[in-house]
């Protein structure tokens, strides 16, 4: 083949090979394997600036082996979580003894819809083009925050999904602190108050110090700013001026920014005001959007 054809048919190689050489290296096993479809929507760990991406990438793996456990052991789900955690400590995605805590106390197949493997390493679908993020980013977000996510702060969690990180930030900052999730599909944000309710972070949702609302994220939740943590669950096309403005000095918030290409940036407000941001890793979050366009597929 030549010239233009020729290129097309390499372009389209080159391509195929890179998206075969993605899923094989987000999953190893058929079992953990999310269909190609559910890539194009998926928060994906893919290169790393600063040590986390290689140790991602190898949890898939591990993550199979859990599940095959699953199947051959029948463990209790509590203890199918602890060994989770385990193997993200294992492989050094968890450092922090406060993540551990908290993500053996809130079960992440709480928040995973009904016949989804939940110990996977791996982003699931929930619905409306959305998915729950993999344990790994989860893990790797709630430790970005942990300095911020102490008892008594306010954490924002935009794009809140299954409720799953915000019921992890609820549980650290506590009864005296306040947690708040903002999504913009009804339906989840119902269902994701279902699945706090059934978690251990359900007293703080009667309480009152965790609180989940419909609204476009992009906008923040004044009522309750400035705050100590924001994360962010979809990427932004560049930050959102609202959610610097609610972050309070001393603040950060973690947030995926990009379109094709994205990067999972650490935003710092420092005391005099000023922020400084920097670029974790390499990621891959469904957009944040208007609800029109993620229902229509984005
Ligand atoms: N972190 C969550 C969900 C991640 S998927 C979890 O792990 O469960 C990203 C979520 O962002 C989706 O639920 C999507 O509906 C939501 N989202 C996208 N754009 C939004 C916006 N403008 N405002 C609020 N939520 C938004």
């Amino acid at each position: 083949m030549e010239g233009p054809v020729c290129q097309v048919a390499w372009g389209c190689y080159v391509l195929l090979a890179i998206s075969i050489g993605a899923h094989c290296a987000m999953s190893s096993d058929n079992l953990a394997c999310p269909s190609t479809s559910d890539l194009r929507t998926q928060p994906v760990a893919a290169l790393d600036k600063e040590g986390i991406g290689p140790a991602m990438m190898s949890i898939p793996m591990i993550a199979c082996s859990t599940s095959l456990s699953e199947h051959h052991s029948g463990g209790s789900g509590t203890n199918k979580n602890k060994q989770m955690v385990e193997q993200l400590q294992r492989y050094g995605v968890i450092s922090s003894k406060k993540v551990v805590e908290v993500m053996e106390t809130i079960d992440r197949a709480l928040f995973v819809p009904d016949g989804t493997p939940a110990y996977v390493d791996s982003p699931m679908a929930i619905g409306y083009n959305a998915t729950i993020s993999a344990p790994h980013m989860h893990a790797t977000c709630i430790q970005l925050l942990e300095e911020n996510l102490q008892p008594g702060m306010h954490a924002l969690d935009v794009g809140s999904g299954t409720g799953y990180l915000t019921a992890c930030f609820a549980t650290m900052v506590g009864p005296q602190g306040r947690a708040i999730g903002v999504e913009h599909i009804p339906e989840l944000v119902a269902s994701s108050i279902k699945n706090i309710e059934k978690s251990a972070a359900a007293s703080l949702l009667k309480g009152g110090s965790l609180s989940v609302h419909a609204g476009d994220g992009r906008e923040g939740w004044p009522e309750h700013a400035p705050y100590d943590a924001i994360h962010v669950g979809a990427a932004a096309p560049e930050i959102p001026q609202p959610l610097i403005d609610q972050l309070k000095p001393g603040g950060r918030m973690v947030i995926p920014v990009g379109k094709i290409f994205q990067d999972l940036q650490v935003v710092d407000k420092n005391l005099d005001g000023s922020v400084s941001i920097r670029n974790k890793t390499a990621v891959r979050y469904v957009p944040l959007t208007s609800r029109d366009a993620q229902l229509k597929g984005y």
